[in-house]
């Protein structure tokens, strides 16, 4: 059974890295019918952030991240939890103690010297294992006399760690709470993943986990370490670069969709070349060893253009009520009935949900003295007026607020005038928006609706008014 497991530390916000690490490991599990298995590695009380669990779990569900399993039974899965599962490392860390492998050490954490045979270790490596801990003591792995630690990995080929450069690292804390290098290792063993993918910022903590692994008596996983994600500048992705968390490209409108095909595509490709793929297809092509080391660079305009493919492919429904959130209703005040009209207006204008505003203030007209001038200025003018009494009346008798039929009974009110051409669009434009260009003239009225319309246009036998 292929198994994976994505481990977040929830100290924060769920970064693009993270998620697409996720991503992969989901795709993978999905791809070879196993599970993938969710757990908070949330044994370092300090650096936890209170709600960032709840916070991740949010956005890995908003991204469609399903996980197979949890601690209970039925219904819908909670994670895994480290912070649950203490009697399992001390367990594991009993067994490491018995075998020899772990002792309990008093000194503090930089008494660790070098000894004849190279390890970084204290006396207490000398203390008798059947001895009971001493208060405050930590527990220590004893890093066993060999030269090297190898790592096999799947992306990075065989990577070699000088013994020598791993100290007796502590497996319990003090307080009785396991290290990291432990409890991943233990967990890792325990839940029987078979293939640990993570960013290759773990790929020097692997030999510890390695080590654990031997003396527990446990087989490996198989480990890739994936690369990192850089900024444009190949730096590492940070704020300074723009949004590097999902929640934020979730504030901008970014559809899941798009961030998810985006993410998953960051260090392999399709054999077929295309870019944007459904998660069905990702899953079915993933391969671990299309998996590529070198780093890769985020790309937003790249982001930006699937996130509009997907925006156009919406369903309209789905669009409307996705968008309806991102709308400013003080200033557009777009009803929800309307809002199917919008989405069709804005589809192929926005990349992302958030551009939304930007576009409809074409449709509106800009909130500016001069617009406001240009309205009035229009309403002013006696011949402009009777044209727009023209058009007002063709149009309070349309049955349906809809385009094509907008279209003609702008004309015809046209025609009802005597005027066409410019001196039909022009006033209308300008009594609608304040503006002299702007988008086709029946989806500015389509957009701004009929009771939005029907006021800003004079009534018949107001012409003189
Ligand atoms: N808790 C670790 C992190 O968030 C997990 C690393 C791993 O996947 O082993 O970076």
């Amino acid at each position: 059974m292929f198994r994976t497991r994505f481990a977040p530390s929830p100290t924060g916000h769920l970064h693009v890295g993270g998620a697409r690490t996720a991503i992969l490991n989901w795709l993978l599990a999905r791809h070879h019918g196993g599970s993938f298995v969710l757990r908070i590695e949330d044994t370092d009380r300090e650096r936890n952030v209170p709600g960032a669990e709840a916070a991740l779990l949010d956005d890995l569900r908003w991204l469609g991240l399903d996980w197979d399993e949890g601690p209970d039974t039925g219904g819908p899965h909670a994670p895994y939890r480290q912070s649950e599962r203490s009697s399992l490392y001390r367990d594991a860390a009993g067994r490491l103690l018995r075998g020899g492998h772990a002792y309990w050490c008093t000194c503090p954490p930089t008494g660790q010297d070098e000894t004849a045979q190279g390890r970084r270790r204290c006396g207490c490596a000398d203390r008798d294992p059947a001895e009971v801990a001493p208060p405050g003591a930590a527990l220590r792995f004893r890093v066993p006399d060999q030269a090297e630690v190898v790592v096999d990995d799947v992306i990075r080929g065989t990577v070699r760690f000088p013994v020598s450069d791993i100290e007796d690292f502590v497996l319990l804390r003090s307080d009785g709470l396991p290290t990291y290098n432990f409890a991943a290792a233990v967990d890792d063993a325990e839940m029987r993943i078979t293939h640990v993918v993570r960013g290759v910022d773990h790929l020097n903590n692997t030999p510890k986990q390695v080590l654990v692994y031997h003396a527990l008596g446990r087989a490996l996983p198989v480990f890739a370490h994936i690369p990192l994600i850089l900024g444009p500048d190949r730096q590492k992705l940070s704020k300074r670069h723009g949004a590097t968390s999902v929640a934020e490209h979730r504030r901008q409108g970014y559809l899941p969709e798009a961030l998810f095909n985006y993410l998953s595509l960051l260090s392999w490709s399709s054999p077929s070349g295309e870019e944007k793929l459904p998660r069905e297809r990702l899953a079915a092509e993933v391969e671990l060893d299309r998996v590529g080391a070198s780093d890769a660079v985020f790309d937003r305009d790249k982001l930006r253009w699937l996130s509009s493919r997907y925006v156009q492919e919406m369903p309209p429904g789905q669009l409307a009520r996705a968008l309806a959130p991102f709308v400013d209703r003080e200033r557009f005040p777009v009803a929800d009935e309307e809002m199917p009209a919008v989405a069709a207006a804005l589809r192929e204008r926005i990349s992302v949900l958030a551009d939304a505003d930007g576009q409809l203030e074409h449709f509106f007209g800009p909130d500016t003295p001069e617009a406001r001038e240009a309205r009035e200025r229009v309403l002013a003018d006696g011949e402009a007026r009777r044209v727009l009494a023209a058009v007002r009346a063709r149009l309070a008798a349309l049955p349906e607020w809809e385009e094509a039929a907008i279209k003609s009974a702008i004309a015809e009110g046209g025609r009802d005038a005597g005027a066409k051409g410019r001196a039909l669009f022009l006033p209308v434009r300008l009594a609608l928006t304040g503006e002299e260009h702007g988008p086709d003239l029946p989806g500015v009225a389509l957009v701004q609706g009929r009771a939005r319309v029907l006021a800003a246009l004079p009534e018949i036998g107001g012409e003189g008014a």
